[in-house]
């Protein structure tokens, strides 16, 4: 079996950071899920589906998502920089909540963890996705660190920001949507 490294936590505790340099060290494949989910969200605003409503989301067999090194590919285009924005953000969640979604990516994760050794990140990978990972890691960070790094990350890269208070409440929300979901909650492994 390949080599595989799980890693969990909740938004901005540097999951990505971590996972792309231990990748890059050990010569590993890196698989950001949290950009699936957000590739797909992305996909379910701009074909104006109404979000709320599973059966809508009919879309998922013959949507294409592709990584090519730090590149992300929806449908053939790049949208590394567009699943970042905030109204990708902000839906995520309510997204990446419904069984056909997680089904439907957690079966193309494990499939590309079939190919190599892998650094994964995400919010179920160490409990669900790679359950047999040889290296489980939850990493955490206080919630106002984690926001001060969003804020910053998002500047860095010139994007619109919200206040240092409002970051600490969409992370809230998004956290507390992600850790109580009926299916893979955001957990620590055993
Ligand atoms: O990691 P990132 O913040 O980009 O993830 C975006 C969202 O995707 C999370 O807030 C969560 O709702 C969802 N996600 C998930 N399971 C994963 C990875 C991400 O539900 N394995």
């Amino acid at each position: 079996m390949n080599w595989q490294i799980a890693i969990d936590g909740p938004s901005g505790a540097g999951k990505s950071t971590i996972a792309k340099l231990l990748a890059k060290k050990l010569g590993f494949v890196y698989v950001d899920t949290g950009a699936m989910y957000r590739a797909i969200t992305l996909k379910a605003l701009n074909l104006k589906i109404d979000l709320e409503d599973e059966s809508k989301y009919d879309f998922l067999e013959e949507t294409v998502i592709k990584f090519d090194g730090d590149q992300i590919y929806l449908d053939g285009k790049d949208v590394t920089e567009e699943i970042r924005s905030l109204e990708v953000t902000n839906n995520v969640s309510l997204v990446s909540k419904y069984k056909s979604v997680r089904e439907h990516l957690v079966s193309m994760q494990r499939k590309i963890a079939l190919d190599s050794n892998i650094v994964m990140d995400g919010r179920d990978i160490g409990t669900v996705v790679l359950k047999d990972a040889n290296l489980k890691i939850y990493l955490d960070a206080t919630l106002e660190e984690r926001a001060k790094r969003r804020r910053d990350e998002r500047i860095a890269k010139g994007q619109e920001v919200s206040s240092i208070e409002e970051t600490i409440e969409e992370l809230k929300i998004r956290d507390h949507k992600d850790s109580t979901r009926l299916i893979s909650p955001l957990r620590k492994a055993e």
